[in-house]
C-alpha cells in the first residue's frame, strides 16, 4: 500500500503529488492521526454542521484527513 501524504493547507490525505482538494503541492509524509469525514445524507450538506471534528478542522468536504501535519 502506498503511503499517503497529508496536505499542509487543508490536511487532506492523498497518494498523489498534488492535493485533489485544494490543488496545493505542499504535502507532508509526516503526520499523525487520520480522520474520516463521512458524507451526510444530503451530499450538499456542509459536514461542519453535523460534525464537531469537521468543524474544528474546518473541513467542508467528506474525505480522509490528517489530524496533525508536521
Ligand atoms: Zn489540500
Amino acid at each position: 500500500m502506498t503511503k499517503m501524504k497529508a496536505c499542509r493547507q487543508c490536511h487532506y490525505l492523498t497518494t498523489e503529488n498534488q492535493c485533489p482538494n485544494c490543488k496545493s503541492t505542499n504535502l507532508s509524509s509526516s503526520y499523525t492521526g487520520i480522520v474520516v469525514i463521512l458524507p451526510a445524507k444530503d451530499p450538499h450538506d456542509d459536514p461542519r454542521k453535523s460534525s464537531y471534528i469537521a468543524d474544528r478542522l474546518s473541513i467542508d468536504k467528506p474525505g480522509k484527513y490528517a489530524l496533525k501535519v508536521r
